[in-house]
């Protein structure tokens, strides 16, 4: 079992870590809110998981993964009113709260399709896990560190900061939470606003409701995390994820909440990608640059060029590292689409060339870098996920892949060995572990019919020695954007620019 070893963001307290325990593994990440449509932000957590999920699979680990749905109406606490979003949506479009869960939640698995995301192991839902989390608050109360008030219950954080490191993950002093907190009107329910909601109580006008022992009320956000990740994956299990906006205060208030009821920090690595900015700024709504992945596909959006296809916006990703920002623009798009294009065609080429039966006149040190940067890939990987490195080294493999197309460089240079570890490479990263794949529209599959007969008609042309017409036909293509080549070994090849 290979060693895996990468950073986190505990990394000032790694003496607490063990190595992952092969060959079972626990992956739990915060999944969607099904509050609404999924956007571009939620393109950059699920992509970086399910590379890491693919990954961990990749060297053996049986791993259970496991990605929950927000589907309780996540409440938050900006400004002073708790708001349930689906509540508040289901009312405005006249729909029962879960008939409006179910519709956001099937968009979100179809855009995880058309990334090519696999499914987790497990998805379990916050209105599925309604008594897991009671009994999860009960326990946190019956220790003394949450209290009820008026039908809500509150995490004493002031308590919990005592006796325990409150903002280990996030680097968010105590006092200062406490201290920028104080004066403010309408917090009087909490005893600090540090203190979070584990229980709140539903005003009347809330649809998502569910009797507990504080009366009718629904789940803090929190809790459905520590709830079902315990149940799934236990006590402490090996690998926690999710963006870098939910370290504080959503995993911070996890460890909090784990640390008490379970008595143990709930995951052992924290792993968090970086946000999405998009020409330069941040997303958000009042900015009006929120891109709905359904926008990005068929390029209905003001601010895009065009549409931009699922494995280009999958690609695009991947080839920043995850815990870097990445801007989102149309010329990086782009660049992304015709990037990946190369790739594809070479793999595509790779896959075609017959294997190397010569055992002369191999090229040492054509075969040393050949392997040097094949295995790299793994070592990259190793090293906190780092497909941006894993990409740049198949792109300089790439132009290798064409010259043995070309003959620039002959078959018999490459031993089978290296040949079979560079087909083997480019397979297992592309494929399995990036989780690229092949995007063929129908149109793409009509044009392709159209052109093998053009070109079947010129071939016929050409053989009666009719060059005007065959002349014709390739001027006429290229006036339409059609380039058509007559390769050395007397095929033709066309490109559509
Ligand atoms: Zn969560």
């Amino acid at each position: 079992m290979a060693e895996l070893q990468f950073y986190n963001t505990l990394s000032r307290k790694k003496e607490i870590f063990e190595a992952l325990n092969p060959p079972h593994v626990g992956l739990y990440v915060c999944g969607p809110t099904v509050s609404g449509e999924s956007h571009l932000g939620h393109a950059r957590p699920f992509i970086t998981f399910d590379v890491i999920y693919r990954y961990l699979i990749h060297l053996g680990y049986k791993v259970r993964y496991v990605r929950n749905i927000t589907d309780a109406g996540h409440f938050e606490e900006e400004g002073r009113k708790a708001e349930d979003k689906i509540s508040q949506k289901a009312l405005l479009e006249r729909l029962e709260p879960m008939e409006l869960v179910q519709k956001y939640s099937n968009l979100f698995h179809w855009a995880m399709q058309q990334f090519n995301c696999l499914p987790p192991s497990i998805e379990p839902t916050a209105t599925g896990h309604i008594i897991e989390q009671i009994s999860m608050i009960k326990k946190i109360m019956e220790l003394g560190y949450a209290y009820e008030v008026d039908g809500s219950v509150y995490f004493d954080v002031r308590k919990y900061a005592e006796k325990y490191p409150y903002g280990i993950l996030s680097g968010r002093k105590i006092d200062d939470l406490l201290e920028t907190t104080r004066n403010l009107e309408g917090q009087d329910e909490k005893r600090n606003k540090a203190d979070f909601a584990l229980w709140k109580k539903t005003p009347p006008e809330h649809i998502m409701r569910w009797p507990s022992p504080w009366g009718e009320g629904f789940p803090g956000w929190h809790i459905e995390c520590s709830a079902m990740s315990s149940k799934y994956l236990g006590k402490q299990f090996d690998i926690h994820g999710g963006g870098m906006d939910l370290q504080f205060p959503h995993h911070e208030s996890e460890i909090a909440q784990s640390t008490i009821a379970l008595g143990k920090m709930p995951a052992r690595y924290w792993v968090h990608n970086n946000m999405i900015t998009i020409n330069g700024r941040k997303m958000g709504k009042s900015y009006n640059n929120v891109i709905k992945l359904s926008e990005l596909f068929s390029g209905n959006h003001p601010l895009l060029e065009k549409a931009y296809s699922p494995m280009t916006v999958r690609f695009f990703i991947l080839q920043t590292h995850y815990r870097s920002t990445l801007d989102f623009s149309n010329e990086a798009l782009q660049a992304a689409e015709k990037g990946l294009n190369r790739l594809w065609s070479a793999y595509e080429i790779l896959k075609m060339l017959p294997e190397p039966l010569h055992t002369t006149g191999e090229n040492k040190g054509l075969n040393e870098q050949i392997e040097r940067w094949c295995r790299e890939c793994d070592d990259f990987m190793k090293d906190d996920f780092n497909t941006a490195k894993v990409l740049a080294n198949l792109f300089e493999l790439t132009p290798i892949i064409n010259s043995l197309k070309s003959g620039q460089i002959k078959p018999n240079e490459l031993s089978s060995n290296t040949f079979a570890l560079l087909k083997k490479t480019w397979k297992e990263y592309l494929e399995d572990i990036l989780g690229l794949k092949e995007e063929k529209s129908l149109q793409d599959d009509k044009l392709a019919g159209v052109m093998g007969l053009i070109l079947n008609i010129r071939k016929d042309v050409r053989s009666k020695k009719d060059y005007a017409t065959s002349d014709k036909i390739r001027q006429t293509l290229e006036s339409v954007g059609i380039t058509v080549k007559d390769e050395k070994d007397g095929n033709t090849s066309w490109s559509a620019n």
